[in-house]
């Protein structure tokens, strides 16, 4: 008793503010600990790289990876650096026509790795000389990783993304499928849609479908022995969950996109790894503005608007200077209204939409999230600060997440952007723990939600020992499992401060 009386009188005479600290809840204390560091952003940045930040749901395999990986992996797979030094190539190399071993030409000119991370990267790029739009996709020209290599890639996603205690993530890559293009380019095109369908059944992609899935076997096998997963020492990238979008390139033939869709719709129905079809390729390129509105009819007869599978697109990323004004008034709205997207991918120039305020109210009431990549927005289409509508969905009830897409090629990661949004729009605790949050409840892992569902309403989410009912529910459900781990990581995060 007298130990209490002491310990008692000591609380009393606290300074009020620490008193008033020690009452306040973990979510409380964590945000006044933001507050104390959101000005100073080597403080902010360490915060947010321990923060659990949900999940990355925009990552492209092939922009994921940082330019110093794909020449190290060229050094070591003999690739050849071709004669204008602007990309690598296979083996054996045309001494005749001035390709030289990769290896030799980093000996004899040590600048030249450098040289070559900058080309294939935002690093060091100079806007005098080109646009960033121009230099980001002309980096893609550089390297084309092997096969063999793709799931080095995977590798240094997850393992990126774990060392930022996040452990979700969807990844956006081909495997392959652009294989069926072929079959649709011999196909022949009609705008008859069903014709189409006749034309293209889904039996005459069973090679391209079984190719996909060996390649995605493939790659989890070359992640699981390079993170050294199941073993002692393995790298918390095993951890992480990783979902697939197929993608299919919109700057081809229709009849070649048709098949593609075909294909990745296939994939996506015939295995579970893979979570929906996503249309990839500049927006503003001349086939992908000329065939705009086909490509959302294409999509929406193929998913049957996104209900056989789940559909993300890229719509928007665009500014009313990027191209005709006009183009720049419609993608986000059709590819909600007319493709059935979940997702939307940038939507960058929504306030340029014509009925912007009708498309908001519909993605918000329809709960269809909106995918902000703000660095991509800001290197490739020179949006950025406030000028980014991040503000105008929020105000609109707009679902949001916050997403890399090229992480490699912009040289960014999940932490950065989320310190960009930080510092833009001077969020809250609460706001960064939603777009957390939403980076679960807008994925498309399969299975409810956690929020909301009367098995857990009981519970504390997170906790080591939730109901036998609720249980039930992670046992059955992947987003629930996913959620249940994020918000004990959460609670985790929070108890520091
Ligand atoms: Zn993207």
């Amino acid at each position: 008793m007298l130990r209490r009386t002491l310990a008692l009188a000591a609380l009393l005479t606290l300074p009020t503010a620490c008193a008033r600290t020690l009452t306040q809840s973990p979510a409380a204390r964590t945000a006044r600990h933001l507050d104390a560091v959101r000005r100073s952003p080597p403080e902010a940045m360490a915060f947010l790289r321990a923060m659990p930040k949900g999940g990355d749901l925009h990552n492209h395999l092939a922009g994921a990876v940082y330019a110093e990986h794909f020449v190290q992996w060229g050094v070591e797979d003999g690739m050849c650096l071709r004669h204008d030094a602007a990309a690598i190539v296979e083996p054996p190399c045309d001494t005749a026509r001035g390709d030289v071993p990769l290896a030799d030409a980093l000996r004899t000119d040590p600048t030249r790795a450098r040289a070559l991370i900058d080309a294939w990267s935002m690093r060091n790029f100079d806007a005098s000389r080109s646009s960033g739009h121009d230099h980001f996709f002309a980096t893609f020209d550089g390297f084309d990783a092997r096969a063999s290599r793709y799931g080095d890639m995977l590798a240094e996603v997850v393992s990126r993304l774990a060392r930022q205690h996040t452990y979700y993530v969807e990844v956006m890559q081909s495997l392959g499928t652009a294989a069926a293009m072929r079959t649709g380019h011999d196909a022949g095109w009609t705008p008859d849609l069903a014709e189409m369908e006749r034309r293209l059944p889904p039996e005459r992609f069973a090679d391209v479908v079984r190719a996909a899935r060996q390649r995605l076997d493939d790659e989890e096998a070359r992640v699981r022995t390079l993170l050294r997963c199941g073993q002692a020492d393995e790298d918390p990238g095993c951890r992480v969950t990783v979902r697939h979008l197929v993608t299919m390139y919109r700057t081809v033939a229709p009849e070649e996109l048709f098949a593609h869709t075909v294909a990745a719709v296939e994939v996506a129905r015939a295995d579970p790894r893979v979570v929906g079809i996503n249309l990839v390729a500049p927006e503003d390129d001349p086939v992908s503005l000329r065939d705009y509105r086909l490509h959302m009819r294409i999509v929406d007869r193929l998913t049957a608007h996104g209900t056989r599978v789940n559909v993300s697109l890229h719509a928007g990323e665009l500014t009313p200077s990027l191209v005709p004004p006009e183009d720049a008034g419609f993608h986000i709205r059709e590819a909600v209204t007319v493709a059935g997207a979940r997702r939307i991918g940038h939507g960058t120039d929504m306030a340029f939409e014509d009925d912007a305020s009708d498309t908001l109210a519909r993605m918000a009431r329809e709960g269809i999230a909106v995918e902000h990549c703000l660095t991509s927005a800001d290197v490739i289409l020179g949006v950025r600060g406030l000028d980014h509508p991040f503000a105008l969905y929020r105000s609109a009830g707009v679902p949001q997440v916050l997403c890399t897409d090229d992480e490699g090629v912009s040289r960014t990661d999940l932490s950065r952007e989320f310190h960009r949004a930080l510092t833009t729009w001077n969020l809250s605790w609460r706001d960064l723990k939603g777009l957390a949050r939403n980076a679960l409840t807008y994925s498309f892992l399969a299975g409810a939600s956690l929020w909301g569902a009367p098995a857990c309403a009981a519970d504390v989410p997170g906790s080591a020992h939730p109901s036998p009912a609720c249980a039930a529910l992670l046992a059955a459900s992947d987003r629930a499992r996913e959620q249940w781990r994020l918000e004990s990581d959460l609670a985790r995060f929070e108890a520091q401060w």
